[in-house]
């Protein structure tokens, strides 16, 4: 199974915005931030880790922040899918990439 953009925002749609505003999202971002810093800081070994898996935390982590962009994106209904698109289509002409994500998707597609 994989995760869309479009069915995660609408998914967090239902579950945050009825109630929930992008700042009290973006505390819970600034938490979740905080805890990949703190696995990172292990992973570099800054920072004592046991004998915890770094690597599945780090994910369980990213995930977490992950979370709480789309839910932000949700409750401020943008088109968080359309916006990368949009975004990485000006950075990849800003700074000269060869390929910007549309293409890298169309291409893909086209080699199945
Ligand atoms: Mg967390």
């Amino acid at each position: 199974m994989k995760v869309n953009f479009d069915t995660y925002e609408e998914y967090l749609f239902e579950r945050y915005g009825e109630w929930a505003d992008g700042q009290s999202l973006f505390m819970k971002l600034v938490e979740e931030m905080g805890e990949i810093a703190e696995v990172l800081n292990c992973k570099a070994g800054r920072k004592s880790a046991g004998d915890k898996d770094l690597d599945a935390e780090l994910g369980a982590e990213l995930a977490d922040a992950i979370h709480y962009i789309i839910a932000i994106a949700a409750v401020n209904n943008i088109d968080l899918n359309k916006t990368i698109i949009e975004k990485d289509k000006l950075g990849s002409v800003k700074y000269g990439h060869k390929i910007n994500l549309e293409g890298f998707i169309k291409k893909k597609e086209n080699s199945v």
